[in-house]
């Protein structure tokens, strides 16, 4: 298997004003001191930021992404965000399917699917979210779900070029808690065998599955180095700079540094 380079990927959620936008500026600055050049990087801060943070972080490798979009590229949909205004913002990702999308929103597989392809319409990178609830974990379902999210959420278009899994167990968002290190290196790579049926396995082992849910500058040493993990999808510690960047310097420190 060719190796994957990682993505750490920052989703500020619904955090930010003008304010919040000193945290990319220190980003930049630190990376500029003291790269991480084992790693992509990519900050998904809300829309409202979008253009500003282009500006900031201008010159720099630093990505930018947005956290939804909808299936159309416009229209009569007061309040939404379609992919090309994403772009047109500066994005080159997006994020669709997140569990806070698909709870608080009730977006089912079949949305999930066709804002994907909006994100390829719009020729940016989609990060499709899947992962199962504490529920459905206690019940042993948590494969039955990632393949029926997998197969209903992925487009057939989609390639390693143009799409990032994210494997997020809802229970582990926000919470503190992770799985066993077996558990992701487990589900990981049930996650490429399920893409490698429905992609063919040159793309399945070619896509990067990022790993979210509780990730910091304490655990990303261990969870970030099991295999078929290739980065990580950030919430939480993603807003302040020291600990975002604690979690990508682990890329050059090594496991375990
Ligand atoms: C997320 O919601 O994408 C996430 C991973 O959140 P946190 O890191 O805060 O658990």
């Amino acid at each position: 298997m060719t190796s994957i380079r990682p993505l750490v990927a920052g989703n500020w959620k619904m955090n930010g004003i003008d304010s919040s936008l000193a945290e990319l500026g220190a980003l930049r600055e630190q990376l500029a001191e003291a790269p991480v050049a084992e790693a992509d990087v990519m900050v998904c801060p809300p829309a409202t930021l979008l253009s500003r943070a282009v500006e900031i972080l201008a010159g720099t490798d630093i990505a930018l992404g947005g956290q939804d979009c909808h299936p159309l590229p416009s229209g009569a949909h007061t309040g939404d965000i379609s992919a090309e205004m994403l772009a047109d913002a500066g994005a080159t990702a997006v994020i669709v399917g997140h569990s806070e999308r698909r709870i608080d929103h009730g977006e089912n597989d079949a949305l999930v699917k066709a804002k994907a392809l909006a994100a390829y319409r719009a020729d940016l990178t989609a990060i499709i979210c899947i992962g199962e609830t504490e529920a459905e974990r206690r019940d042993g379902e948590t494969l039955d779900v990632l393949k029926r999210q997998i197969q209903g959420s992925v487009p057939e278009e989609a390639r390693a070029a143009n799409t990032v899994m994210a494997y997020e167990p809802v229970w582990a968002i926000g919470s503190g808690l992770t799985p066993t290190l077996d558990d992701v290196a487990k589900v990981h790579g049930f996650i490429r065998e399920v893409l490698g049926r429905l992609l063919g396995q040159a793309e399945s082992e070619a896509t990067r599955i990022l790993y979210g849910g509780s990730v910091k500058p304490t655990n990303a040493a261990e969870l970030l180095f099991v295999p078929d993990v290739n980065g990580a999808l950030v919430g939480g510690a993603s807003l302040k700079t020291t600990d975002f960047y604690g979690i990508l310097a682990v890329y050059r420190d090594g496991a375990g540094g």
